[in-house]
Parts: C-alpha cells; structure tokens; sequence
C-alpha cells in the first residue's frame, strides 16, 4: 500500500492545442478508494496513462509514497492496471496470463509463484479456469482474470479503468461487490475512473469530479452530490 501525490500534474496534446488533464493536484491516502468520474473526454484516461507510465505529463509531478514516478521510465512504478478490454494475452491460458505480471515483477521461484496464482484464483473463484485461454471466457469470467492478473503482483496501488462498462447490468452490480470486498480484505489503495456516477458514488471513499481536464470536487460521496 500507498498514498498516491499528484501535484500540478498537467498533460497536453498537440503542443498544447489540447489540455487533457490541467494542472490537477490531489492526494490519495493509503488504502484508499478514491472514484474519479466525469463525462468523455474530460481527462480520465490520460490521468491513469500517467500514472501507469504509459503517458509523459506535460507539468507537474505524480509521486507514489516517496518514490517521484513522474517520468514514465521511473524505476519503480508498483502499480497494477485493470483495463475495460481486459488486455489479457490470447494465447496464453489464464494461468500463465496471471504468472506472466508477476515473473516480470518478483524475484520469486517457480514454485511459490504457481502457488501463489493457485491462492488468487481461489480468492476470485476461477481456480477451475486456469487452463483455459481467454476467448474460452465470458466477459465476467475475463474481468475476474484481469484482476486476479492485477492482485496476483501485491502492487502499491491498483489502477481501474472503466473496468466494468463491458459487462452486463447484473454482472456489473456482481463485480462491483466483488471488488468492494477485496479492497475491505486487501485494503487496496485504488484509484477507479468510471463515467458512470452511481457507480462512483457507491464504491468510492472519496469521489474526483473531473472535468475539462480540472479537477472540480474531491470529497466523499455524500458531500461531493449534495454540493453540486
Ligand atoms: P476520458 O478518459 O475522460 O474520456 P481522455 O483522457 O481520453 O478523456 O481525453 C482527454 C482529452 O485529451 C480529450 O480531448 C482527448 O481527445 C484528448 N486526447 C487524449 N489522448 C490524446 C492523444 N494521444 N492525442 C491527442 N489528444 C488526446
Ligand atoms: P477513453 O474514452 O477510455 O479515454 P478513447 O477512445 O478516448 O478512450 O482513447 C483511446 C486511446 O486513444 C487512448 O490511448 C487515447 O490517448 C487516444 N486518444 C484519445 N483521443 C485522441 C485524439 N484526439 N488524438 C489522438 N489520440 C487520442
């Protein structure tokens, strides 16, 4: 766990025709749960790109702890990303899906790495899936291995980008509890983008309203809404 420290952070595109994100700062605390909504194109994204490293600010800093992860080839970056495509490997089965992130980010043997991927996917319960290759899965059931994939690796901070706006209403509701539950067992420092405010409202501790690249609110559900 974490706290995450955006100061100033600012990214334009197109020698600054366009301001994606405009000067934002804020704090996430650790282990907590902060939603960032706002309508298309007001920066959400690019936010998260940032702070994955997939993405260099224009201004201002992203720190994660103490660590200073602004530049995209900072050293260490303990983040893990949970897409809305799920971004899992085609060809390899959700077992190899989920040892793959954490070959690449723990010096641990073979061995405790297969146990460790056995725990998590009993954890999501998709224990009976780890044969499988992905177009064999529903989309619940690829959601369940992006973010066994995302846990598996114990990162500081888990990043979600509109994880859940591919599934169904009900299975949405479903994962929604799901991933309530691993963060009150996990205690996961998280930052979620959603477009959609209800969901935002009913997962965050805390909920950022962006918008046009600002961030407009930072506060906790029942204050940001009665404030508008
Ligand atoms: P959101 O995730 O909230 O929909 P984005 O972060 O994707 O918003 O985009 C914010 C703004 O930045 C939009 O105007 C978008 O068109 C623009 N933008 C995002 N990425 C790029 C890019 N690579 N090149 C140019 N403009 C971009
Ligand atoms: P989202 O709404 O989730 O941000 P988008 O479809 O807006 O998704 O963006 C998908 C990808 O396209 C991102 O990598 C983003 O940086 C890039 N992108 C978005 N807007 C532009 C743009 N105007 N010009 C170039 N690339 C863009």
């Amino acid at each position: 766990m974490a706290t995450v420290t955006l100061d100033n952070l600012r990214k334009e595109f197109d020698n600054g025709r366009i301001v994606a994100v405009d000067d934002v700062s804020m704090q996430v605390d650790d282990g907590e749960f902060i939603t960032v909504v706002g309508p298309s194109g007001c920066g959400k994204s690019t936010t998260l790109r940032m702070l994955a490293g997939l993405e260099t600010p224009t201004g201002g800093s992203i720190h994660i702890g103490d660590e200073d992860v602004t530049d995209v080839h900072a050293r260490k970056r303990d983040v893990a990303m949970v897409f809305q495509n799920y971004a899992l490997y085609p060809h390899k089965t959700v077992e190899q899906n989920m040892a793959f992130g954490l070959r690449m980010s723990t010096d641990l043997s073979k061995e405790a790495r297969r146990e460790r991927v056995r725990e998590t996917a009993e954890m999501m319960g998709i224990e009976d899936l780890l044969d499988d290759k992905p177009d064999e899965l529903s989309g619940g059931q690829k959601q369940r291995v992006a973010l066994g994939r995302a846990i598996v690796r114990e990162p500081d901070v888990f990043l979600f980008d509109e994880p859940l706006s591919n599934l169904d209403a009900k299975l949405r509701t479903t994962m929604r509890t799901e991933i309530q539950r691993l963060q009150n067992e996990l205690g996961i420092t998280a930052i979620y983008v959603t477009h959609d405010q209800e969901e935002a409202m009913t997962m965050g501790d805390r909920i950022a309203i962006l918008d046009d690249g600002e961030l407009q609110q930072l506060g906790a559900p029942k204050d940001v809404y009665n404030n508008p």
